[in-house]
């Protein structure tokens, strides 16, 4: 069996999942960038598959004496890994991994799946001790007190095909909110994927909102929302019926 390398994922990125273009323009936002995109996002791939996720990592993987094996030309500090993020469009890698699933699709790797939805919940990182950005929102503890900051947002995931397929996220700030970012989430979703990739939406109670079943409505996707106690009349009258029902 062959081993799996640096090279043969590169491969496998590029050839099967036809990311070299969005490997090479990610969306860099620098003025004067003096190490190429393509080797500050390849670092941080690769980061990720060997469990080396922080930037101060990255640094050290790629000046060490494994860095040619990791297919990486240039060597550069964690500060310019930093500034590459900060300064980064998420609008094509949104569209890379919307693009990977159309692929996949086309493929027929859901064709056996008979369920194939879109799964929606919230999600955070990031967790810092002073405010360091508009989108830092405030964790109080059991006093209300400020303990911290931390950023939340509202993930969305393909299921319903074996494996868990997450592609996109939406933040949300203080004063937004999970529900709205959801909203947002969906229409954009909605225009990457297109109406027929899936044929629902499964979210927790708490979406189970107006608006936001409004938007899913809009979409053209019914909703399965869990039934909890924000509903409490439906859901003792759901109780009532289906007590003495074994589950289908
Ligand atoms: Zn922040």
């Amino acid at each position: 069996m062959r081993t799996p390398t640096p090279r043969r994922l590169w491969n496998y990125l590029t050839r099967r999942l036809r990311l070299k273009r969005y490997l090479q323009s990610p969306g860099d936002g620098r003025r004067q960038p003096q190490i190429p995109a393509q080797a500050l996002l390849w670092a941080m791939l690769v980061g990720q598959i060997l469990r080396e996720y922080s930037f101060h990592a990255v640094e050290a993987l790629v000046r060490s004496s494994a860095r040619r094996h990791l297919c990486l030309r240039v060597s550069f500090g964690d500060d310019a890994l930093g500034y590459f993020t900060e300064r980064l469009d998420p609008a094509p890698m949104r569209a890379a991994l919307a693009a990977i699933l159309r692929q996949a699709k086309r493929n027929k790797a859901f064709d056996d799946c008979r369920w194939i939805g879109l799964a929606v919940d919230g999600t955070g990182a990031g967790r810092r001790r002073r405010r360091g950005c508009p989108l830092c929102r405030p964790i109080r503890n059991a006093a209300q007190e400020v303990v911290g900051y931390r950023h939340h947002f509202t993930l969305i995931s393909v299921v319903g095909t074996g494996l868990s397929l997450p592609f996109d996220v939406e933040p949300y700030g203080p004063g937004d909110s999970e529900y709205r970012a959801g909203q947002r989430l969906l229409a954009r979703v909605r225009q990457n994927l297109g109406a027929r990739f899936i044929s629902y939406v499964v979210v927790d109670g708490e979406f189970a909102t107006a608006p936001f079943l409004h938007a899913a409505g809009k979409a053209g996707w019914p909703v399965v929302a869990r039934l909890k106690e924000n509903l409490p009349e439906l859901l003792r009258a759901a109780e009532k019926r289906f007590r003495s029902q074994p589950p289908e």
